[in-house]
């Protein structure tokens, strides 16, 4: 069980919690993962979609990162909007002390250790998405819904669950 005084948010990307924020207006739900139901029955997980918070419109049309700037699909520089929402994360982040964060896999804004390669053609290259890396700078570690046994066990150890 969770102890009020010990227990800890953890951000997470809001189209894993279902919210229709995606660039085509749908979702990536990880909401049948048994994890993530409890932490989520214990409030536990604090929802940012850092594209939506960075003034970006539901649908937008899709972007990847070109040399460190966020580029539309039709060449359209986005990065003001990418890294408005990175700020905004920093700051809620810092406001409840987060050291975890699940964040989505591959995305310009999300995604930690690989994102696509700013050609559009589904091609990874290593590297973070805008707030991921922001997240990371302030010492936040970066989960994905790919690794979520890897924070189930961290969460455990360190006696929050
Ligand atoms: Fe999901 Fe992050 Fe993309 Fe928002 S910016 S839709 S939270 S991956």
């Amino acid at each position: 069980m969770v102890s009020l005084s010990s227990a800890m948010k953890i951000l997470i990307s809001a189209c894993l919690l279902g919210q229709n924020v995606k660039y085509n207006g749908l979702n990536n739900s990880i909401l049948d993962n048994q994890f993530i139901k409890r932490l989520q029955s214990l409030n536990l997980l604090i929802p940012i979609c850092p594209e939506v918070d960075g003034g970006l419109s539901i649908p937008r049309v899709p972007v990847e990162i070109i040399k460190g700037r966020a580029i539309d699909k039709f060449g359209k520089d986005k990065t003001k909007h990418f890294q408005t929402g990175a700020k905004k994360a920093v700051i809620l982040a810092k406001k409840f002390n987060i050291k975890y964060a699940v964040l989505k896999s591959k995305s310009p804004s999300c995604g930690s250790g690989f994102i696509y390669d700013g050609s559009f053609s589904h091609t990874l290259i290593q590297g973070d998405g805008i707030t991921a890396l922001a997240l990371k700078k302030i010492g936040v570690q970066i989960f994905s819904e790919d690794n979520l046994d890897s924070l189930e066990k961290l969460v455990k150890l360190n006696g929050n669950l």
